[in-house]
């Protein structure tokens, strides 16, 4: 286990923010905390990191207890919180030279570092400019970089793609997906279902400071029961095959709205074969088929009865 957080809790003017959380990664993992403002997630990634002093819990990192030996557990962690203090006023290279004395580097390893991180993010052409001109994804990515100078094993994100382009966004995502790719583990919060989907091979959802569910996509989808839904669109004669269908095990509801058929299933791929094949015998043609897995918006909408974002 490359990093483990259990019990961590964090109260706030005696109210409980961060209630009980407990999760671990395996090095080379992607872990997602998603959920909604103010659910505890920047609190929960500030305990692992040593910014949040923590009222019970404990982080280990390599084995290494993080809050009794915070120099060496940081040396193993890169933060990237949503600003960072940048002078706009030095050029991108020299603000990362700025930040990679701040973890003892130094010399030529610095200068080749800087080069590094700068490419990783995709701004080596602009690294020579002013930081003032750039965009707040570009400084975004900045932040990025510089959490990556010191070479973390675990890289911490905290909703990196708030309030900036989409164009920064992507790049964003697919540069954290590679350095995942390469080797590096992730955490990763997010209130974006659809960034956890594409980045983590975990995820744990949190809401009101707790971690309400956890699990890979898959095994948190299947919480929600009642799955996807596969719809088929349908040519020709269309009679004679609902009762049928509405009869096949894997079907727990069958309607038809004109030439759409539309069934709910607890298992989609297997529902689709059958309900062909049912389709097939009563000699009706498909024209299309669509199916819709069951995503993590529905997940949460489940587990707390409330919609992921307001
Ligand atoms: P998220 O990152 O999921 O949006 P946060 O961890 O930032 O959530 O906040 C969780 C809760 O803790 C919120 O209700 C927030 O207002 C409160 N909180 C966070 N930091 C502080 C602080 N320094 N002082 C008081 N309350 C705080």
């Amino acid at each position: 286990m490359l990093l483990e957080a259990t019990g961590l809790i964090k109260k706030y003017n005696g109210k409980t923010v961060v209630d009980n959380i407990s999760f671990s990664l395996n090095e080379g993992e992607a872990y997602g905390l998603l959920g909604p403002n103010g659910a505890g997630k920047s609190t929960t990634i500030g305990m692992i990191f040593g910014l949040v002093r923590p009222d019970g819990g404990t982080v280990m990192v390599e084995g290494l207890d993080a809050w009794q030996k915070p120099l060496q557990a940081k040396k193993l962690l890169g933060y990237v919180p949503q600003e960072i203090a940048l002078y706009g006023d030095l050029s991108a290279r020299e603000n990362l030279m700025f930040w990679g004395r701040m973890y003892d580097l130094g010399g030529s390893r610095l200068k080749d570092r800087v080069a590094q991180v700068l490419d990783i993010v995709g701004l080596s052409e602009r690294g020579g400019d002013k930081v003032e001109t750039f965009s707040g994804g570009m400084k975004r990515r900045i932040n990025i970089a510089a959490a990556l100078l010191h070479e973390p094993k675990v890289l911490i994100m905290d909703e990196p793609t708030v309030g900036i382009d989409p164009q920064s966004r992507t790049y964003i995502l697919e540069t954290v997906k590679n350095l995942n790719a390469q080797g590096t583990t992730v955490i990763y919060t997010s209130h974006y279902m659809e960034e956890v989907e594409f980045l983590c091979h975990r995820i744990g959802v949190i809401d009101h400071g707790r971690l309400i569910a956890q699990g890979t996509l898959h095994e948190l989808r299947s919480l929600v029961g009642e799955a996807g839904q596969v719809s088929f669109v349908l040519r020709g004669s269309r009679d004679g095959f609902l009762e049928a269908v509405q009869s096949l095990p894997q079907v727990k509801q069958a309607t038809l709205q004109e030439d759409r058929l539309v069934v709910t299933t607890t298992e989609s791929a297997n529902a689709l074969a059958a309900v062909a094949a049912t389709l097939a015998a009563a000699g009706v043609e498909m024209q299309k088929v669509d199916i819709q897995e069951p995503n993590l918006e529905a997940v949460f909408l489940h587990l707390t009865g409330r919609a992921l974002r307001d």
